[in-house]
């Protein structure tokens, strides 16, 4: 089987990077530029930090433990997903940006502190291809992008990882996930994903997204690559709520 080129590319940066603070929207000082965060917000922005569950990466309080809850009760079609920062505050503001407002320049933030966090665990992991988790076309078409895509992308331009798009398609246009509990969000999604055109290649994918909530989406991605034929599939959110 054959690669098609056209749909695995590295791209170069092309995106600018935010003058505004990512979380509090002020002017950036040219010093603050280096995180794309203003001195208070870099204080005050929560990292998710090294005590996390192993498999979704969820911050837990309770550092004897290697899983949450959610995790202890619920297997996962992927092998581990790591998140960068707290889904509270004001990155909560910021995410609402990055997806509805045109902020695609926070990608180029959101990568740099993935690389730096994660950088090495993506090398040790031998990461072959970046996998956005797709919008369905019509609403990607309608919004102008999708954030996941933004940040795949920029990652990508990072890393050195190509971007694989196009391998899983978004089939439906899923109700919003927001209101719905865990339950509803599998029905939501089931058969919303299908595999792209091409015969998936790889045997080891990320696949990104914007937030990590219950891991439903992220599972059900991981369930067409691996369908696909790809045999260790992890994932990287820019934000993740808290696990318990
Ligand atoms: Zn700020
Ligand atoms: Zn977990």
């Amino acid at each position: 089987m054959i690669h098609n080129i056209k749909n695995i590319i590295t791209p170069v940066l092309t995106l600018l990077y935010p003058k505004r603070c990512v979380a509090c929207d002020k002017v950036l000082l040219k010093m603050e530029k280096e995180t794309g965060f203003c001195r208070d917000c870099i204080k005050k922005v929560k990292l998710v930090g090294p005590v996390c569950c192993l498999k979704c990466g969820g911050p837990i309080s309770d550092d004897t433990k290697e899983f949450c809850r959610n995790c202890e009760r619920n297997t996962h079609a992927f092998l581990q997903n790591k998140a960068i920062f707290q889904y509270t505050g004001d990155m909560k503001n910021a995410m609402y940006r990055f997806k509805y407002a045109n902020r695609r320049c926070y990608g180029k933030v959101f990568a740099k502190h993935a690389n730096r966090y994660y950088g090495r665990w993506l090398k040790d992991n031998n990461i072959e291809a970046i996998v956005p988790v797709p919008m369905y076309k019509k609403k990607e078409k309608r919004r102008g992008y999708n954030q996941a895509t933004v940040f795949a992308r920029e990652l990508s331009a990072i890393t050195g990882i190509p971007v694989a798009e196009e391998i899983v398609r978004r089939e439906a246009d899923t109700k919003a996930m927001k209101q719905l509990n865990g339950l509803k969000r599998k029905k939501n999604l089931l058969n919303a994903f299908s595999l792209g055109e091409n015969v998936v290649q790889f045997r080891k994918v990320l696949i990104v997204d914007d937030i990590y909530t219950t891991g439903t989406t992220m599972d059900e991605v991981a369930k067409v690559l691996k369908s696909g034929g790809v045999k260790e599939i992890f994932g990287m959110c820019v934000c993740i709520g808290e696990m318990q």
